[in-house]
């Protein structure tokens, strides 16, 4: 099956019970048993819930992994891979990635005792940070906010040499334009609130992974935790699937006519895009993708707070706000909004300079969006 069709059918018959052409919301708690211990496979919507199960089907066929499990957050599920370590083990990371990550590792784990390095995103940096106690390199790829690109297979490469399994944050390209799993990840994740929801309406995360053994213990925190998503917002994410891949076709499309148009910009110094020819990750972005995304950040001359604010009052269309990967473009000013939980100065060594401005491309109709940001650097 073409993913255009598993979006829209992976794990989506109709309904045994009634013939319902679109997977029933279960609004429900708990299940009745015929017996002690005798039901239909549901005992209690935070162990399993048939919507979400639904959910959890299709987000691994679309991954192209064996198992899936949804969570109320990325963070949530993020929050479950790492639990899964022990205190002393050691975790390498892409340093250019989400800060609600950075933040997660560093305040919330490291005072538990997990050890973590943080490297840049070239594939032989990895390799150097491996210790004994390594259990897991984590990458993003393309970055956030930077739109950098990692080598997914040659970051593989050196985790299974090394007996290091691979966390893959496949949030940015999903898995319409880029598959970790079959280039050697070992685990996808996500948050669903962005692309995979696709229209600002929900908070949701998700893992797929292949490993039984590692699904079962990521299974058991699932439920022993309970940073599950409710049935309505399970719902919500498999109809915002059905046009995944249509929505990121549209948001790539604008997203490189955005950026085309960002690079001849006088008042604009830099471009961060994988579909620009001129771009270092365009060779690799063509390798491992196939599509370059809705992702377009970029930097204004001798910009800062100051001179950003007065060009996103000046927008129109575009919306000033955190988050991505809705259907309407949003604009964001990662120093101080979705990177403002990184120090300063590790900020810095990353490039979240304060002349940086990012954009999530929407699928409006890209000639406004090109008059709206003309409008507004003028
Ligand atoms: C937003 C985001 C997260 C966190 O997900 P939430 O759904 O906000 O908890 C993690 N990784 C990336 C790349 C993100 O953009």
């Amino acid at each position: 099956m073409q993913f255009k069709t598993k979006v829209i059918h992976a794990a989506q018959q109709a309904d045994i019970s009634t013939g319902s052409v679109v997977t029933p919301l279960h609004l429900t708690s708990t299940y009745r048993q015929e017996e002690v211990g005798i039901h239909k496979g549901f005992e209690y919507s935070r162990t399993g819930n048939p919507t979400r199960k639904v959910l959890e089907n299709c987000l691994a066929e679309l991954e192209s992994g064996n198992f899936g499990l949804a969570f109320a957050s990325g963070m949530a599920a993020e929050h479950a891979v790492i639990s899964t370590l022990s205190p002393g083990d050691h975790i390498v990371a892409c340093g250019d990635m989400y800060g609600g990550t950075y933040r997660l590792f560093e305040e919330v784990f490291k005072p538990l005792g997990m050890k973590f390095s943080y490297v840049g995103w070239e594939a032989g940096e990895f390799e150097q940070a491996v210790k004994k106690n390594t259990k897991l390199f984590w990458i993003e790829s393309p970055t956030n906010p930077l739109i950098r690109l990692i080598d997914i297979r040659a970051v593989s490469d050196i985790a299974k040499r090394n007996q290091i399994k691979l966390v893959m944050d496949n949030t940015f390209a999903t898995p319409t334009f880029q598959q970790p799993l079959l280039m050697g990840a070992d685990l996808v994740v996500h948050s669903a609130t962005k692309y995979i929801g696709g229209h600002s309406d929900l908070i949701g995360g998700a893992l797929v992974v292949n490993d039984e053994d590692w699904y079962n213990k990521l299974k058991f925190l699932q439920n022993s935790v309970g940073a599950i998503p409710g049935a309505f917002d399970s719902w919500l994410m498999l109809r915002g699937i059905k046009t995944l891949a249509i929505r990121m076709k549209q948001h790539a499309e604008n997203a490189l006519e955005i950026a085309t148009f960002l690079e001849d910009h006088p008042v604009v110094s830099e471009v961060y895009y994988p579909g620009l020819n001129t771009s270092p990750y365009y060779e690799l972005a063509n390798r491992q993708m196939t599509g370059f995304g809705g992702m377009v950040s970029f930097k204004l001359k001798d910009g800062n707070l100051e001179t950003a604010n007065r060009f996103f009052k000046k927008l129109k269309i575009i919306t000033l706000a955190e988050s991505l990967g809705g259907i309407e473009s949003l604009i964001n000013y990662p120093a101080v909004m979705t990177h403002g939980s990184i120090p300063e100065k590790q900020r810095m060594e990353i490039g979240i300079t304060n002349d940086l401005i990012r954009l999530s491309v929407g699928i409006e109709d890209a000639g406004d969006l090109i008059d709206d940001l003309s409008g507004a650097l003028s």
